[in-house]
C-alpha cells in the first residue's frame, strides 16, 4: 500500500449540483488538492463547529496503482484499481467568503478531517463505477441521490486530464465530483452512504462529531 501524496477533487462535474449553488458549468474541469492530513474514515467524522456551515458532498473516490503523467483515458482507466466513496466536507460560509474575495478554497476545504473516505474496493473494471449509483442519507432523509453515469468530464478522461496537470502517485486519491443535494451536516447526524456497484449493495454508516 502505498502512501496517499495528495487527493486532487474536482468541482463542478455534475450538471445539478452545479445549478443548485448557482455556478456555471466549466468549460475545463476545476481542480484543487487536498493534502494528505484532510484524510479521515467514516469512524471518525469531525466538523469544526464555529465556522459557518459545514456541507457534506458525497462522492465517488478512485485509487491510483501506478504513476500516471500526460496520458490518455484508456491508460488512465488502467491505472486505477480501487474506487469508494467519499465525503468532500466543505465549510461553505467560509468558501463563499473567499471565492467573493478572489482567494483559493483550501480553507474551507482542506482541512484536518475534509477528506473522508469509506472503505476501499477492488475495482476490475473501471466501466462498473462509471455506471453505479451512489446515495447519501441524513438522518434517515435522502439528501444525495447519484448516477455516475451524469458526470459531465467521466473517470478515465478525469483523470486523464488531470495527469496533464499534475503527476500521480500511486496511492493517490481522485475525488471524481458531488451530485446534486448538498447541505449542512450538525453534530450527532447519523449518515448512511449506499452504493450500488456492479450487482452488489454497500452501505456504511457514520455519526457526525464535533472537531473544537
Ligand atoms: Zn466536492
Amino acid at each position: 500500500m502505498n502512501a496517499i501524496s495528495k487527493i486532487v477533487c474536482v468541482g463542478r462535474n455534475y450538471a445539478a449540483h452545479a445549478a443548485e449553488l448557482n455556478n456555471p458549468i466549466p468549460t475545463e474541469p476545476l481542480l484543487f488538492i487536498k493534502p494528505p492530513s484532510s484524510l479521515t474514515t467514516l469512524e471518525d467524522v469531525r466538523i469544526p463547529t464555529h465556522l459557518g456551515a459545514c456541507h457534506h458532498e458525497l462522492e465517488i473516490a478512485v485509487q491510483i496503482a501506478k504513476r500516471l503523467q500526460y496520458v490518455d483515458a484508456e491508460t488512465a482507466a488502467r491505472g486505477i484499481n480501487k474506487a469508494t466513496l467519499a465525503l468532500d466536507l466543505t465549510l461553505r460560509d467560509v468558501q463563499d467568503r473567499l471565492k467573493a474575495q478572489g482567494q483559493p478554497w483550501e480553507r474551507a476545504k482542506a482541512f484536518d478531517g475534509a477528506c473522508v473516505l469509506a472503505p476501499w474496493q477492488v475495482v476490475d473494471n473501471l466501466d462498473d463505477v462509471q455506471h453505479s449509483k451512489f446515495q447519501l442519507l441524513r438522518n434517515g432523509k435522502l439528501q444525495q441521490d447519484g448516477d455516475a453515469t451524469t458526470m459531465l468530464t467521466p473517470i478515465a478522461e478525469l483523470v486523464a486530464h488531470i495527469s496533464q496537470v499534475f503527476t500521480l502517485e500511486p496511492g493517490d486519491v481522485v475525488l471524481t465530483g458531488t451530485p446534486a443535494g448538498v447541505g449542512p451536516l450538525a453534530v450527532g447526524d447519523v449518515l448512511e452512504l449506499g452504493w450500488q456497484l456492479a450487482g452488489h449493495s454497500m452501505q456504511w454508516s457514520a455519526k457526525v462529531q464535533a472537531r473544537d
